[in-house]
């Protein structure tokens, strides 16, 4: 199946400049939301996975999806401020100025295989954030998969040392 079709440009969101990818047709459409869903499941084979990890808020679409394809928890990773219960922070750079995310303390195990998922992998920051946090807890990232990696924004860089697959890249 062609998702790509289903990947909506918009020129100038959210800022001049920004090519934005809007993955909202492909959820409106069952077959390619279905067909999405099995490809990503199908990256991580036979492996096993207690958690998967998805990133606010885009994340927690097909990383719910997935979860329960893969008999795993979900666990998101929000913005700061959002999580009600105690939390670890992590700050990281945005273009300009600064942003962190945050996990609930006790959402990951010491030794749980954890697979990160959000739609776009772009250039790599909010990830790797992501994956820190997950490092903190204890956790071990079995990979790190994308609906969507911008490649020309080298992302994939900053996340040297974990399996990154992607469905599309541009
Ligand atoms: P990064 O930290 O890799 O530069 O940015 C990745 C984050 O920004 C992801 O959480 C992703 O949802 C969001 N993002 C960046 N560019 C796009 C885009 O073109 N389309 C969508 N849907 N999300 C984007």
């Amino acid at each position: 199946m062609d998702i790509e079709k289903y990947i909506r440009e918009i020129p100038d969101f959210p800022k001049t400049g920004v090519n934005f990818k809007d993955i909202t047709p492909l959820l409106a459409h069952a077959e390619a939301t279905a067909f999405c869903l099995e490809q990503l499941a199908a990256l991580t084979e036979s492996q096993q996975i207690d958690k998967v990890v998805g990133i606010e808020s885009r994340g927690f679409l097909f990383g719910t999806l997935l979860a329960k394809e893969l008999k795993a928890g979900f666990v998101p990773v929000r913005k700061g401020g959002k999580l009600p219960h105690h939390t670890l922070k992590q700050p990281y750079a945005l273009e300009y100025g600064m942003d962190a995310l945050e996990i609930h303390e006790d959402a990951i195990k010491k030794g749980d295989k954890v697979l990160l998922h959000d739609d776009i992998l772009a250039t790599g920051g909010t990830a790797r954030a992501a994956c820190q946090l997950i490092e903190k807890l204890g956790g071990e990232i079995v990979q790190c998969n994308f609906l969507i990696e911008l490649e020309f924004l080298k992302g994939a860089s900053k996340l040297k040392s974990y399996d990154v697959r992607s469905l599309l890249c541009y």
